[in-house]
């Protein structure tokens, strides 16, 4: 990969600066909850993948997490697996790639998942109150609302792009890495 890679630190100001809300969303929960559901695991590991994380650094990024709740051994027997499997490194070796914006929004997360795609699964008050913490200001946000309410996820999602970005997603939204990677290349021109 010619991909720059990103190291653990960088994770919460690259959060910040460029992640789509799904991917805000679950970093939150796993520093606030130092847990999430293996759909969440799955959904924010194989983004930060994606980005640039190596095993080496993704292993330490969740181990700093569970550890806190669980101790090192429990991460270590029970979770590190996932992690190293995620990048081929177990089982029948595939190198998993991040899951794009369709699959995330016709995902199904039940009760304590924290996967899927905000527009598509937060209550109207939820998301309100995300797109408020974005700081994004009320046009932006109505309009938001208006996709939301007319099933266009992405679109809205595109819509909070160019609020936090004060331009256009000229390609549109079909992917939280190329929302990150469209987000990167204005934050470096
Ligand atoms: Fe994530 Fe895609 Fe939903 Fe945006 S539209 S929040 S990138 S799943």
């Amino acid at each position: 990969s010619t991909k720059a890679g990103v190291r653990v630190a960088d994770v919460d100001a690259l959060a910040a600066a460029s992640f789509p809300l799904c991917m805000q969303h679950l970093l939150h929960k796993v520093r606030d909850d130092h847990h999430l559901k293996h759909g969440g695991r799955q959904q924010l590991g194989l983004f930060l993948k994606g980005i640039g994380l190596t095993l080496e650094d993704a292993l330490t990024f969740w181990r700093t997490e569970f550890a806190q709740k669980f101790g090192v051994d429990k991460f270590d027997k029970e979770y590190a697996y996932n992690v190293r499997h995620n990048y081929g490194k177990e089982g029948k070796r595939t190198d998993y790639t991040p899951y794009s914006c369709i699959k995330i929004i016709s995902s199904t997360p039940g009760v304590g998942d924290h996967h899927g795609c905000p527009y598509r699964h937060f209550s109207q008050d939820n998301l309100s109150a995300a797109l408020g913490r974005m700081r994004l200001n009320r046009k932006t946000i109505d309009d938001v609302m208006t996709k939301v309410k007319n099933h266009h996820y992405q679109l809205a999602c595109a819509a909070t792009f160019e609020g936090v970005h004060g331009a256009p997603c000229e390609s549109g939204i079909n992917h939280p890495n190329q929302y990150f990677d469209e987000s990167r290349k204005r934050a470096a021109s």
